[in-house]
């Protein structure tokens, strides 16, 4: 009782309600940037069981900002990490931990027996899957997201007459419109704000303190020290929650589309090699899958503009089994427009890592 005494003295919690912390099963999707403080809270609040999915491996590029994990497992998959740290700060916590992505294939038998999910996630297919998945299982969803400065967090509960996800964002991005956090950045610190607020919302709706944030989006801008709240309501001509459904299953167009930040590794070159590669004969094609404006301020010679938007009706263009090499800013579009390529039977796919940002980096030559 020791360990717990801090918070069990606060009326709103008390011993009823640290037994029902111990008793509650919460579902955390992915253990990056927002699920490190999320689950590391969970787990030392008291939290009687974490079910983690996460397919990645640690790199030394997460340590920034994802401070479950540290130095000593870097190569190892975030799972192994996660499981060292988190039963260091509760041994008694049992972990279910599953490496692989949070899928339309496992996301029914995850969440069997879970009292919430947090979303740690960083890409919208993910985030369609758990809010669909939280919504059939009538269980409230964490969410948060970060960019760049800025976080936002909400709780998602249409079974309590709450919006949904999809109230909000009613459709998938187009591919490219949204940067990634490899290609925006982020800023470290900024997770630990919102994956915090997440843990503290969890903790809230397992034992029944306060009033969640549902229906209320929380903003955290770190460069102007400011939060807001924002009111949302649901939906009613939400396809998922709303009064004539037309979803019904968790495996739709929205869920099952591959998140690109989470594919399998592409083949990669890097600037200096590719720099190489175009100097020396070759039939090498280079697709530049940025916009025109970009494409116009700065360009790799040779390269050839097409939009990532514009490249499933040029495919015709190209041999399948031609040598591409696909760039754009920073190598998150790219990826994308890799994936297109491979889908449609393109078998010589590369991404240019760190996009024409590298490129310029090595001082490499570009047009005009
Ligand atoms: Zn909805």
């Amino acid at each position: 009782m020791n360990r717990w005494s801090r918070q069990t003295i606060l009326a709103e919690l008390g011993e009823s309600g640290q037994q029902r912390l111990a008793e509650s099963t919460v579902l955390c999707i992915g253990t990056g940037a927002l699920g490190s403080p999320a689950t590391m809270y969970l787990a030392a609040a008291g939290v009687g069981k974490l079910v983690i999915a996460d397919p990645d491996l640690v790199e030394s590029s997460n340590l920034q900002r994802q401070i479950l994990h540290g130095e000593s497992f870097i190569g190892r998959a975030k799972t192994v990490s996660a499981r060292a740290r988190l039963l260091d700060l509760n041994p008694q916590l049992v972990l279910d931990l599953h490496p692989q992505r949070f899928t339309p294939e496992n996301a029914m038998e995850l969440s069997l027996g879970c009292d919430v999910i947090v979303d740690g996630s960083d890409n919208f297919p993910t985030r369609f899957l758990t809010n669909d998945t939280a919504f059939f299982r009538r269980i409230p969803l964490i969410h948060g997201a970060i960019h760049r400065f800025e976080g936002q967090m909400t709780v998602f509960a249409p079974h309590l007459g709450g919006p949904c996800y999809r109230c909000l964002l009613p459709a998938l991005p187009a591919p490219g419109t949204v940067p990634s956090c490899a290609e925006a950045g982020v800023i470290g610190a900024l997770p630990g704000i919102v994956g915090s607020l997440q843990a503290m919302e969890a903790l809230k709706c397992i034992a029944h303190m306060g009033r969640p944030a549902i229906g209320k989006l929380i903003c955290y801008d770190a460069l102007l020290s400011t939060f807001r709240s924002l009111t949302l309501r649901p939906d009613p001509d939400c396809k998922l929650c709303g009064g004539q459904p037309s979803i019904f299953d968790i495996a739709n167009p929205e869920t099952i589309e591959a998140p690109a930040c989470e594919m399998n590794p592409l083949p990669v070159i890097t600037a200096r090699e590719l720099h190489q590669r175009l100097n020396t004969p070759s039939d090498i094609i280079l697709i530049d899958v940025r916009e025109p404006e970009e494409h116009a301020q700065a360009a790799i010679p040779g390269s050839l503009l097409i939009p990532l938007g514009t490249l499933p009706s040029r495919l015709a263009e190209f041999s399948a089994v031609a040598p591409i090499v696909v760039h754009c800013k920073a190598g998150g579009r790219s990826a994308k427009a890799a994936q297109v390529l491979f889908a449609h039977g393109f078998t010589d796919v590369t991404n240019l890592t760190g996009g024409i940002d590298a490129w310029l980096a090595e001082n490499l030559p570009t047009v005009p």
